[in-house]
C-alpha cells in the first residue's frame, strides 16, 4: 500500500482570520494531481500548513500521513514520514554548499528512520548525489554551489528538484514551481519532476497557470477559491481554466478582497 496525504476539512488562518475554509483533498502515492487557484485563494497557505509552519494556527480539521494525524509534527518530523515540499520562495542559506545541505538533509532522514543509522559516507554521497545529478541532466559542479545564494529562478527550482531526487519522499507538494520562470526554465524543471513521479512518488503541483501542466500532465485537477476546494475534475478542467479564467468563480463565489 502506498503512501496517502489525506486534508480533511481544514480551516487555518493568520491571526484569527481565516484562510483555509474547509478544505478536503487526497493524494495518493503515484498521483499527480494540480491544484490551481487565482491569487490569493489559499494554495500557498495550504502548503505551509501541510510543512506546520508555526505562524499558521489549525483552527479545526486535519491532515493524515497514513492515516495518522501529523498536525503535532515539526516540519522536520513530516518530512521524515516522506511529506516534502517546494516552496514558491526558497530561502537562501549562504556558506552551505548544495552538496553538503543534501548530505545532512539526507542523514537527518535517515536517523530518523533508524536512529543507530551512523549517516551516509562522504564518497558514498558523491555516488548517490552525481548518480541523481545525471538522471536530472545537471551539471556536476552545481553540487559545490552555496545554496540558493545568487541562484536564478531556475536554479532555486532545480536545488529542490535535486533535494527530491536525493529524499525521495512519498508525496512531494510544489508551490508554484513555474513562478518567475520563463519557459525554457519551466520546461527543464518540469521534466525533472517528470522523472521523479512514478510510483514511488505523489505530487501536488501548486500553480496559478496552465502552462506547467503542459510538462506534468496531472490526472486529477482542483481549483482552489477563497479557501475552498470549489471543483475537481480530470486534465480537461486546466484546459477550461486556461480558456476561461477564474472569472466565472468570481462570478459564481463572488470577488475575493485579498489584504494588501
Ligand atoms: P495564493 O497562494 O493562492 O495566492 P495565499 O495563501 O498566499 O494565496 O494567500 C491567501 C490569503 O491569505 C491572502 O489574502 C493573503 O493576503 C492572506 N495571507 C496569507 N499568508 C498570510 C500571512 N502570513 N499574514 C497575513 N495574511 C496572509
Ligand atoms: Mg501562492
Amino acid at each position: 500500500m502506498g503512501a496517502v496525504l489525506e486534508i480533511c476539512d481544514l480551516h487555518a488562518g493568520v491571526n484569527g482570520t481565516p484562510i483555509l475554509k474547509g478544505v478536503n483533498l487526497t493524494v495518493r502515492q503515484g498521483e499527480v494531481h494540480a491544484l490551481m487557484g487565482p491569487n490569493g485563494s489559499g494554495k500557498s497557505t495550504l502548503s505551509f500548513v501541510l510543512t506546520g509552519h508555526p505562524v499558521y494556527e489549525v483552527a479545526s480539521g486535519d491532515i493524515l500521513f497514513n492515516g495518522e494525524s501529523i498536525l503535532d509534527l515539526e516540519p522536520d518530523e513530516r518530512s521524515h514520514l516522506g511529506l516534502f515540499m517546494a516552496f514558491q520562495y526558497p530561502v537562501s542559506i549562504p556558506g552551505v554548499t548544495v552538496a553538503n545541505f543534501l548530505r545532512t538533509a539526507l542523514n537527518a532522514h535517515r536517523k530518523a528512520k533508524d536512529p543507530s543509522d551512523k549517516g551516509v559516507s562522504i564518497p558514498e554521497f558523491r555516488r548517490l548525489m552525481l548518480d541523481r545529478m545525471k538522471f536530472l541532466q545537471m551539471d556536476p559542479s552545481f553540487a559545490g554551489r552555496y545554496l540558493n545564494d545568487g541562484f536564478s529562478g531556475g536554479e532555486k527550482k532545480r536545488a529542490e528538484i535535486l533535494q527530491m531526487a536525493v529524499l525521495q519522499p512519498k508525496i512531494a507538494v510544489m508551490d508554484e514551481t513555474d513562478s518567475g520562470l520563463d519557459i525554457d526554465a519551466v520546461r527543464i524543471v518540469a521534466e525533472g519532476v517528470n522523472k521523479l513521479v512514478g510510483p514511488e512518488m505523489g505530487v501536488l503541483v501548486i500553480t496559478h497557470y496552465q502552462r506547467i501542466l503542459n510538462y506534468i500532465p496531472p490526472q486529477f485537477v482542483h481549483v482552489m477559491y477563497d479557501g475552498r476546494i470549489v471543483e475537481s475534475g480530470g486534465p480537461e478542467l486546466a484546459l477550461k481554466l486556461e480558456d476561461e479564467g477564474y472569472a466565472p468563480y468570481e462570478e459564481k463565489y463572488g470577488k475575493v478582497v485579498t489584504a494588501p
